[in-house]
């Protein structure tokens, strides 16, 4: 791969860590490993620095610092988020209702479930992804305990409406969680104004370390313990903390919160320049998810009929790291559910295309994607047995 340019647009996946969040974390793998749980003086340097990026994440989210538990990562913070209040809220219900373009992390906690007696309501979106709140009404019974709807998708960069959806489930008494992994760091994320019960976040989604996130819970929510030992997070989360990691996390949150406009700005830019780019030099391009809805870094396309993996392989080639809404990488040939979910059929999800950009790209970085993407379709479409059916059957007309 020597001497090729190297585009990375794969930061729905991770972003690299930011050197000033290494540089915040080095001391606390060193001179500063006095475990936050004891007594002494690096110990409470230690304490002191946990309790500074709680107050950090706390500052960004609007929320107190009492209310955010450091977990490691977002899987983790939206586990404990279902898994928890679904136990504690046993016997006096048994349904859940989330979405059907959820994370894995969501998806496979809810399905679990399930498999423990709970009952789970899968909503439907329309074709831009998005959830319709009435239908979210419609859904809640005297039984349900918790709904939970990601504030963006990972996928197709939707925008779901969370604050009408968390009011609905407010006048309800219904208990409401988001995965807003993907959104903080993008749009604002306030927990007061969006309304929400419990928030999960990643720290690597922002240009912190990975194996770092929060759950933000609201005061007075009843959840049960996830992990089990010690008196860390309040006694609600036992471990001992992730020192280096949660410095980090504290540090890159100030840091995407004091970006954000600005980057949002720049990314949606590059986006769209990149959108026009493709959809100006290749035919039957369409663009999943919403038009405007969307996260600003977010491009989803499908490219008629050619394979997504196919393109992903050319274009790495070339040094371009993108990502397909297939699952194929997890061994199974099935399209994404997301993609399945706003209606696409099959053959159509599986030529879909995912390029998240973020801070390191540039105009030439889309030029580039732009000049190389065009070839490779041509390329792939003239071995495709479905694109040779279509030509066939438009030229008879
Ligand atoms: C990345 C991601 C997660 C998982 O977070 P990890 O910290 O990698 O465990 C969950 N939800 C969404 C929407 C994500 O994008």
């Amino acid at each position: 791969m020597s001497g090729t340019r190297r585009v990375y647009l794969d930061h729905a996946a991770t972003t690299p860590t930011a050197p000033e969040v290494v540089e915040a974390m080095l001391p606390y793998f060193s001179a500063r490993f006095g475990n936050p749980s004891s007594i002494y003086g690096i110990a409470r340097e230690s304490r002191a620095a946990v309790d500074r990026a709680r107050e950090q994440v706390a500052r960004v989210l609007n929320a107190a610092p009492d209310e955010i538990y450091l977990t490691s990562g977002g899987t983790e913070a939206d586990n404990w988020a279902i898994k928890g209040v679904a136990f504690a809220g046993r016997g006096r219900g048994d349904h859940i209702i989330t979405t059907a373009i959820e994370h894995h992390a969501v998806l496979h906690t809810c399905q679990y479930l399930e498999r423990q007696g709970f009952r789970v309501t899968y909503l439907p979106v329309d074709a831009y992804g998005r959830v319709d709140p009435s239908a979210l009404a419609d859904a809640i019974t005297d039984r349900t305990l918790l709904v939970s709807i990601m504030t963006a998708n990972n996928e197709i960069g939707t925008l779901e409406p969370i604050a009408a959806c968390a009011g609905v489930c407010r006048e309800r008494g219904v208990l409401f969680h988001t995965d807003a992994v993907q959104a903080v760091g993008s749009v604002p994320v306030d927990v007061q104004a969006l309304g929400v019960d419990m928030l999960s976040l990643s720290a690597h989604k922002f240009y912190g370390p990975k194996g770092v996130g929060a759950l933000y819970v609201r005061e007075g929510v009843r959840l049960d313990n996830l992990l089990h030992g010690g008196a860390q997070e309040r006694g609600r989360r036992a471990g001992t903390e992730n020192l280096p990691g949660i410095v980090g996390m504290g540090v890159a949150i100030e840091r995407a919160e004091a970006r954000r406009e600005e980057y949002a700005r720049r990314l949606a830019g590059l986006r769209d320049r990149l959108f026009r780019g493709i959809a100006g030099r290749i035919d039957h391009v369409r663009l999943n998810g919403h038009p405007t809805e969307r996260l600003p870094g977010n491009l989803n396309l499908s490219v008629e009929f050619i394979e997504g993996e196919s393109m992903l392989l050319l274009l790495e080639q070339a040094g371009i790291c993108a990502s397909t809404g297939s699952a194929c990488t997890s061994g199974s040939l099935d399209p994404s559910h997301v993609l399945l979910a706003i209606g696409l059929p099959h053959e159509v999800a599986h030529g879909s295309l995912r390029f998240t950009l973020g801070e390191s790209n540039t105009d030439g970085d889309v030029d580039y994607v732009v000049e190389t993407l065009p070839p490779i379709v041509e390329r792939l479409r003239a071995m495709s047995p479905l694109y040779a059916t279509y030509r066939r059957s438009s030229s008879v007309q």
